[in-house]
C-alpha cells in the first residue's frame, strides 16, 4: 500500500492552549479538525517540511530550533498508510491566520476529545494531555 509522510504540529500558546484547524470543503475529511501539517516533498528534512508547511497554513515563521518531536501518528487509511510525526511548538513569529483551513480554534488538551479529528490524528491527544496536563 502507498505510504504517505505527513508532518503535523500541535502549537501551543501562552496558555498551554493547542490550535487544531479545520479542514476545507471540497478535500477529503472536510470539516474535521486537524493539527496542521502537511506532506512532504521530495529532499525535505521532517523539520523543513514542518516550516513550510506552517507558513503556507498558517502565515507564521517557526525557526528550526523551536520544534521539539513530540510522538507520532500511523494509521492505515482506505487507499494509503499514513505515517505522521507530531512536533509541539511554543515559539513563532507573526499571528496565525488560515490560509487553507477553514476556522482555527485554541484549545484545551482535554477538549481537543470534544472536536472530530480525522483518525489519525485523535490518537495523538493523550500524548498533549500528558505534556501539558488538562
Ligand atoms: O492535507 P492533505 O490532504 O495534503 O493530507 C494528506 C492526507 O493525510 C489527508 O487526506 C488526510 O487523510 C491525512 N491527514 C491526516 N491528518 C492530518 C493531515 C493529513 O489524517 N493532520
Amino acid at each position: 500500500m502507498k505510504i504517505v509522510l505527513v508532518a503535523a504540529c500541535a502549537l501551543i500558546d501562552a496558555d498551554g492552549r493547542v490550535l487544531i484547524a479545520q479542514r476545507p470543503e471540497g478535500k477529503q475529511l472536510a470539516g474535521l479538525w486537524e493539527f496542521p501539517g502537511g506532506k512532504f516533498e521530495p529532499g525535505e528534512r521532517p523539520e523543513e517540511t514542518l516550516i513550510r508547511e506552517l507558513k503556507e497554513e498558517l502565515g507564521i515563521a517557526v525557526k528550526e530550533p523551536c520544534l521539539a518531536p513530540l510522538t507520532f501518528a500511523s494509521h492505515a487509511y482506505e487507499t494509503f498508510h499514513l505515517l505522521m510525526p507530531l512536533w509541539v511548538c511554543r515559539r513563532w513569529e507573526g499571528i496565525v491566520v488560515a490560509r487553507e483551513h477553514q476556522a482555527l480554534k485554541w484549545v484545551r488538551p482535554r477538549a481537543l476529545r470534544d472536536f472530530p479529528m480525522p483518525p489519525a490524528d485523535e490518537p495523538l491527544i493523550p500524548a498533549l494531555i500528558d505534556l501539558l496536563g488538562g
